[in-house]
């Protein structure tokens, strides 16, 4: 994994987190270190945004570092919802920015002895948005290292030196809640209860929990064997 590439899961990583956030319960300190988060989202992926000056809070006009709060929480919704989409998609697909509104693309030389760049810059929403295709299209990432939480529904980004052949979750914390959540269907399977009752009792994907119970029970039998 190169540098770069590490860079860019860490900012998908990190906007996984971001959507989670409740903009509406952060404290001024807490809302002001989000925009932070959003503004770097999209300058880490080489994006300019186009916002006019009326748009800016007295804040923002002194502080450019922050991604405009006008647009913060259309800005979560979307990202949400792209990163959503793609961990649910089974196959391949597309997604765009509908209607790139404001764009402007400018060539930048920093002085004579330095190489030209070509830069986009788009309306606030639009470019977190192209952010997030950026940082996945460079991050080396395959499609399916983007999943949703078996447990919490949550989008994770799944490390490339994670095993795909192992279940994973959102974090420790979800990973523990299953563990334990296995460990009581399986007693419960024991007891007489079907896996479509137990499934609906933890909130969890019948097929899923199927598999995972076939599989304890096959390992077993293999350690048995052994
Ligand atoms: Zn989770």
């Amino acid at each position: 994994m190169t540098q770069t590439e590490k860079s860019h899961i860490e900012q998908l990583k990190k906007a996984a987190e971001l959507v989670r956030i409740d903009a509406s319960k952060l404290t001024p300190a807490g809302y002001m270190k989000l925009q932070e988060d959003l503004y770097e989202f999209v300058h880490g992926a080489g994006i300019g945004i186009v916002v006019p000056i009326k748009n800016l809070t007295d804040k923002e006009l002194r502080n450019w570092k922050l991604f405009p709060e006008l647009f913060v929480k259309e800005a979560i919704d979307l990202l949400k919802e792209q990163l959503g989409k793609i961990a649910r998609e089974e196959g391949g697909f597309t997604i765009q920015i509908k209607e790139l509104s404001g764009a402007q693309i400018e060539l930048r030389v920093k002085d004579k002895s330095s190489p030209f760049t070509t830069h986009l810059a788009t309306e606030s929403v639009q470019a977190v948005s192209y952010a997030l295709f950026q940082h996945l299209a460079g991050s080396g990432l395959i499609g399916d290292r983007i999943q949703i939480c078996r447990l919490c529904r949550n989008v994770f980004i799944l490390g490339s030196h994670a095993r795909q052949d192992h279940d994973h979750y959102c974090s420790t914390r979800c990973s523990r809640y299953a563990a334990t959540k296995i460990y009581r269907a399986k007693a419960m399977l024991k007891a007489g209860k079907s896996i479509a009752e137990i499934a609906e009792q933890f909130d969890l994907d019948p097929k899923w929990l199927e598999a995972k119970l076939k599989k304890s029970r096959r390992s077993r039998r293999q350690r048995k064997r052994a």
